[in-house]
């Protein structure tokens, strides 16, 4: 199979193409997303080979897939969940490097995501939607969000849920930025009043949006794992792409040093040793053999997982692992890259180390212990789930939504 993939990569990469045309053609061979079916731009390989293909591209040195939000989290769900009419409307975009984003956390509903209060209410044959998202990474430059909003709150928060495909640009969403201590404003507040849905863009039926939801959860899990440093084609999800631009272009853009891949976090700090002259430092060199064995951990993590899916196991509770791996690990680094850099990690902007990229892998270590679910729900979700652990008490599980004191609900009389 690697063979078939080289022998692929070989024939058909131009770094002249433009990136937009490299990404149709990927996806048209099934070789971009090789774990999805045949008929929908894949080749429904185990998840366990993907690995291999990623290898395979590498040797030719051929730009990887569109990899973001749209790609890892909606794609999949889409597969796992969507009518036909909604595959073949929504993949095509997608596979060619559509930026999407997603609308789950709320400002009162986070790690208690099945709180949310954003309402859809049917209109005739469209959904009307109230409410507001946060912490919506790409929601600025995004075509399409995946959303859950409430469309029975006469129920129990989870069995009130829908989940929807919504169109970002309409009058009725307001995006604002929200600026990180990077420095950029990636993700944004989302305000929703009257915005519209088409009915046919409810994926899943009726109710059933948090079924939905979790396949897309436990795809953001693995996407953020440790182990998946590196297997991802590229870190398209959350900047505007020129897809005219040729795609060797992009290769430089989305493929950088640091924590997007397993061997180039490695290699920004063995990188820094050498600049900054610490190789031979018993310390500096405890810490970097500790970042090599937490990589190689995390990757041998990932293998087991994908096994296990493999076998037939839901892609579930276990890749939190690799979640918190991945957290345990980008914390690891920054402590040791600014620890490796001395007083020059006390410069900020061009002056700093690697022009600021050293500060920029540091300061965004915070994204994966929160982002796709905090390091305490993960333990929480391996304790109830992977260990079999008593679960936490759920007083709030039969209680018709409405009334919860929960987001705005808690300060009504
Ligand atoms: C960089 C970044 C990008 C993000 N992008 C998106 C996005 O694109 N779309 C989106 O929808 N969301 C996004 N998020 C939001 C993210 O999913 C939430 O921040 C996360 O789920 C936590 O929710 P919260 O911030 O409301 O914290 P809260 O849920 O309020 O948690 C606060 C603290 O309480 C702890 N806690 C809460 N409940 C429990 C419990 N039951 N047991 C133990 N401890 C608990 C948490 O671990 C945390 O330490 C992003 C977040 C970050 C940091």
């Amino acid at each position: 199979m690697r063979a078939e993939a080289a022998e692929w990569f070989t024939a058909n990469w131009d770094p002249s193409l433009p990136l937009g045309a490299w990404w149709m053609l990927l996806a048209r061979s099934g070789w971009g997303f090789p774990t999805w079916p045949a008929e929908w731009f894949g080749r429904g390989l185990a998840p366990n080979l993907l690995p291999a293909v990623v290898a395979a591209r590498r040797e030719v040195g051929a730009v990887g897939p569109p990899a973001g939000i749209a790609q890892n989290l909606a794609g999949p769900t889409l597969v796992a969940h969507g009518t036909h009419d909604q595959k073949q409307r929504f993949l095509p975009g997608i596979v060619g490097g559509e930026i999407w984003c997603q609308l789950f956390s709320e400002p009162g509903a986070g790690s208690d995501l099945a709180a949310a209060q954003t309402s859809a209410v049917l209109d005739g044959d469209e959904w009307v939607v109230n409410g507001q998202k946060v912490w919506t990474s790409g929601a600025q430059i995004a075509r399409y969000g995946i959303l859950v909003a409430r469309t029975d709150p006469s129920l129990p928060k989870h069995q009130g849920l829908s989940y929807f495909v919504i169109e970002m640009d309409q009058p009725g969403i307001e995006v604002r930025p929200i600026r990180e201590m990077t420095g950029r404003a990636i993700f944004n507040e989302v305000f929703f009043t009257d915005a519209r849905v088409p009915a046919d863009n409810r994926v899943g039926g009726l109710g059933e949006g948090w079924a939905v939801a979790l396949t897309t959860l436990a795809n953001e899990r693995t996407m953020l794992s440790a182990g998946s440093f590196g297997s991802s084609g590229s870190a398209a999800g959350i900047r505007s792409i020129d897809l005219e631009a040729p795609a060797s272009d992009a290769l430089r853009a989305t493929e950088p040093e640091g924590a997007g891949s397993g061997s180039g976090a490695g290699d920004l700090v063995l990188g820094l040793a050498t600049e900054f002259d610490r190789r031979q430092d018993p310390i500096a060199r405890q810490e970097i053999a500790r970042i090599h064995t937490l990589l190689e951990i995390a990757r041998y993590t990932d293998l087991r997982v994908r096994a296990a899916v493999e076998a037939g196991a839901r892609p579930g509770p276990e890749v939190s692992v690799g979640k918190l791996a991945a957290s345990h690990l980008l914390r690891t680094m920054r402590e040791t890259m600014f620890r490796l850099c001395g007083p020059y990690a006390t410069l900020w902007g061009p002056d700093a180390p690697r022009g600021g990229r050293v500060h920029e892998v540091g300061f965004s270590s915070y994204l994966i212990s929160i982002g796709g679910g905090t390091d305490q729900i993960q333990r929480n979700i391996i304790g109830e789930r992977v260990l079999g652990l008593p679960r936490e008490p759920r007083a709030d599980k039969d209680v018709p939504f409405a009334d919860l004191r929960v987001g705005t609900q808690r300060s009504q009389a």
